[in-house]
């Protein structure tokens, strides 16, 4: 489901600076060969996590679903200069690429990435960040944010992504019998709605993004 009308999303992603190119590359890339090319966050909602990174300039940051890399190397553009980027995924099958890409961008030492299952990684992270990006398995949402709300610093920022989940989050968007990945998002922005720990956002970006700010 479009949030906005195609012809005006063209508008807003003429509008909005283009991808650099190594980017641009990535995504076709992902696009030719990858499984479920649609997850990657592409042009405008890249372009926003980079614009947010840079509004911060974060020293760490944390990333749950790397995917092929891509938002990855959107928010490791607005780091500090002698800041960090950790982006955990599962999918051992992209290592390759993505480790490719992170060395083409001359970030490979920036940026720490972790194979496992991030619910067994974030738990032995001994760091503080100051932004965090949650985008691995929606039935995991509500886990993923109890387990780095301790580890974001007050003042900082935690964003999560596909919270309109192609519009099902709206009862008219779905069928009879609610899905399990529909109700985790349900739980998920309840749950964030209620945190007095945050003070939050639903950004009608691209498929929705909660952002929130760890009072
Ligand atoms: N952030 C990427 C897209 C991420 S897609 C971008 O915007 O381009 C979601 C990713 O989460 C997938 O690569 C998947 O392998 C990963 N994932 C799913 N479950 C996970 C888990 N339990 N731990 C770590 N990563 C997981
Ligand atoms: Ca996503």
């Amino acid at each position: 489901m479009e949030l906005i009308d195609k012809a005006l999303q063209d508008y807003v992603e003429k509008h909005s600076q283009e991808a650099p190119e190594l980017l641009q590359e990535l995504e076709r890339e992902t696009c030719a060969k990858i499984l479920m090319p649609r997850m990657i966050s592409g042009h405008l909602q890249g372009r926003v996590l980079s614009m947010l990174s840079w509004m911060l300039r974060p020293r760490r940051i944390l990333e749950i679903g790397t995917y092929t890399g891509y938002s990855a190397l959107c928010l490791a553009e607005g780091l500090a200069q002698d800041g960090q980027l950790t982006t955990i995924d599962i999918n051992k099958e992209l290592e390759d690429m993505v480790r490719r890409y992170f060395k083409k961008a001359g970030m490979e030492n920036q940026i720490d990435y972790l194979l496992g299952n991030a619910l067994d990684i974030i738990p032995a992270l001994d760091m503080t960040f100051d932004l965090v990006f949650i985008d691995a398995d929606k039935i995991n949402y509500t886990k993923y944010f109890d387990l780095v709300i301790d580890k974001v610093r007050q003042g900082g920022f935690i964003i999560a992504d596909n919270v309109l989940w192609s519009g099902k989050v709206l009862e008219k968007n779905r069928k009879k019998k609610i899905d399990k990945d529909t109700q985790a998002i349900l739980d998920f922005n309840r749950k964030v709605q209620e945190n007095s720990k945050v003070e939050n956002v639903l950004f009608p970006v691209r498929d929705g993004l909660m952002v929130m700010r760890k009072t």
